[in-house]
This record gives structure tokens, C-alpha cells and sequence, in this order.
């Protein structure tokens, strides 16, 4: 290299990190405590839903906030990687153009998605790809989370209650299972695991003619 080279980075090899969990399990609550901590490495991969807004949410950065009509209009035009009506008549899904958005700024992939939607985005990534699960301490716990969180309407609590058990059904389907019991606690693992995912393999292979590759 001559001197007035500047060192150029490593190729970048864009990586992707499923959090799913039944409804409240904590998945917004975990990823964004993540995208605060690692603000240079990740980015949230912004979906599109048909549900309404919350109080609090924006459009754009929580979800993209979709009619059902113009939900079924980018099925048609093939947007979605994957899609699910995770709710009856509620519509989800991933959009490529996020992908292609998160990727172009050198960042890697945070997805918070339906178990259904993490084993299609799973099996789409691949090796690239770790899946999280994360598990409430009991379904008590959970339940009164989602009641305590205030966002739900009688009829909508109930929905997501009876989908809890189903989707709990899914934990070994994952790479990993988090148990978010202790919150910071929980946040302290996530990050571990995050970390151990993004940046040990680069370490890995910047320790040149070092093979020792323990805990990796
Ligand atoms: P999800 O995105 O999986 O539906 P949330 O992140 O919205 O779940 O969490 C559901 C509710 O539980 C929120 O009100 C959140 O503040 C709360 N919560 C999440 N994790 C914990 C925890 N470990 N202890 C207590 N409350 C929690
Ligand atoms: P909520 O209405 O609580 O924001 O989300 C309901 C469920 O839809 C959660 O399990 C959430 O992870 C999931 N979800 C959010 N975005 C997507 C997506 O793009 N695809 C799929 N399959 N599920 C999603």
C-alpha cells in the first residue's frame, strides 16, 4: 500500500437478527434498548402492517402504516419477503426494500417479527441469520405485561391471549431463547448475544494465522 492510501475497511457482510416472541413478550422493549446501543452497527427493519396506529408510534419508524388495500396491492407487486395475517384481518410483513435500505448504509438487520415470519426470514438468511426467541418468566407474567402495556382493547387482549400458547409452541425452532424475566438483566444478554454474533466472526478472521477459535 503506498503511503497516501487510506486503510480501506473490511468488506462488509451484511448479517440479519430475528427477535420473536409471543405477543408482549418484549421483543419492542429489547430491540430498542439494542438500536440505542449499537446506533452505528444496526438498523430496524421498518414493516408494513394493516393494524392501527398506537398512541405514541410513528409512521415510517414503528411500522408503515398500511389500509388492507394497499397491504394487498404490494403483495401483488412482490414487496414482502414474507407476510402473515398474524391477527385475524391484521396484516404484517417485511418489506425487501429494507433489506436493500439497511444494508446500503453498511448496517446489520434487526427484525421484530411473528414466530411464522422468523422461521421464513430464517430460512431465507440462513447462516447469516441468528434467531432469537424470547420467553416470558410464565404466562401469567406475560398476560398481565400485555394487560399493563394499556395498548389493547378487551377484544384485541383476547386475540393476542389465545395466540400466546401457539406461539409458545415455536421456542426450539430458534437459534437462541432469552428469558426476559429481569429486564436489564435481559438486555444485558441480548447483548451479548448480539455482540458474539456481529463481531466475533470479524474478530475471528482479523486474528490472522490465529486458529483459535473458543467460544466462537
Ligand atoms: P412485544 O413487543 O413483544 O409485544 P413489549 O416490548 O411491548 O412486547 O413488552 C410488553 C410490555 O411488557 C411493555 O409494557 C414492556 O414495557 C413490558 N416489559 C417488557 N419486558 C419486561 C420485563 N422484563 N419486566 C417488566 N416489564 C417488561
Ligand atoms: P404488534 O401489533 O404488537 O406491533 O405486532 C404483532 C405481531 O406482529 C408481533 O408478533 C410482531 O413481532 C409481528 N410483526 C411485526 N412486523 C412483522 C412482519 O413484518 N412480519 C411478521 N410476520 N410479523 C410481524
Amino acid at each position: 500500500m503506498s503511503s497516501n492510501e487510506e486503510p480501506q475497511p473490511k468488506d462488509f457482510q451484511g448479517k440479519v437478527i430475528i427477535f420473536t416472541a409471543p405477543s408482549g413478550g418484549g421483543k419492542t422493549t429489547i430491540v430498542r434498548h439494542l438500536l440505542n446501543s449499537y446506533q452505528d452497527d444496526l438498523d430496524f427493519s421498518v414493516s408494513a402492517t394493516s393494524r392501527s396506529i398506537r398512541p405514541g408510534e410513528k409512521n415510517g419508524k414503528d411500522y408503515y402504516f398500511l389500509t388492507k388495500e394497499e397491504f394487498e396491492n404490494k403483495i401483488q407487486d412482490g414487496a414482502f419477503l414474507e407476510w402473515e395475517e398474524v391477527y385475524q384481518d391484521l396484516f404484517y410483513g417485511t418489506l425487501k426494500s429494507e433489506v436493500e435500505r439497511i444494508w446500503s448504509l453498511k448496517k446489520h438487520i434487526i427484525f421484530d417479527v411473528d414466530v411464522k415470519g422468523a422461521q421464513s426470514i430464517k430460512s431465507h438468511f440462513g447462516d447469516q441469520c441468528l434467531a432469537i426467541f424470547i420467553k416470558p418468566p410464565s404466562l401469567n407474567i406475560l398476560v398481565n405485561r400485555l394487560k399493563s402495556r394499556g395498548t389493547e382493547d378487551e377484544k384485541s387482549l383476547r386475540k393476542r391471549i389465545t395466540r400466546v400458547k401457539h406461539e409458545m409452541t415455536y421456542e426450539h425452532l430458534f437459534d437462541k431463547i432469552l428469558v426476559n424475566d429481569i429486564l436489564e438483566v435481559a438486555q444485558k444478554e441480548a447483548a451479548l448475544m448480539v455482540e458474539e454474533f456481529i463481531f466475533k466472526e470479524y474478530k475471528f478472521f482479523e486474528d490472522d494465522g490465529n486458529t483459535n477459535n473458543e467460544g466462537y
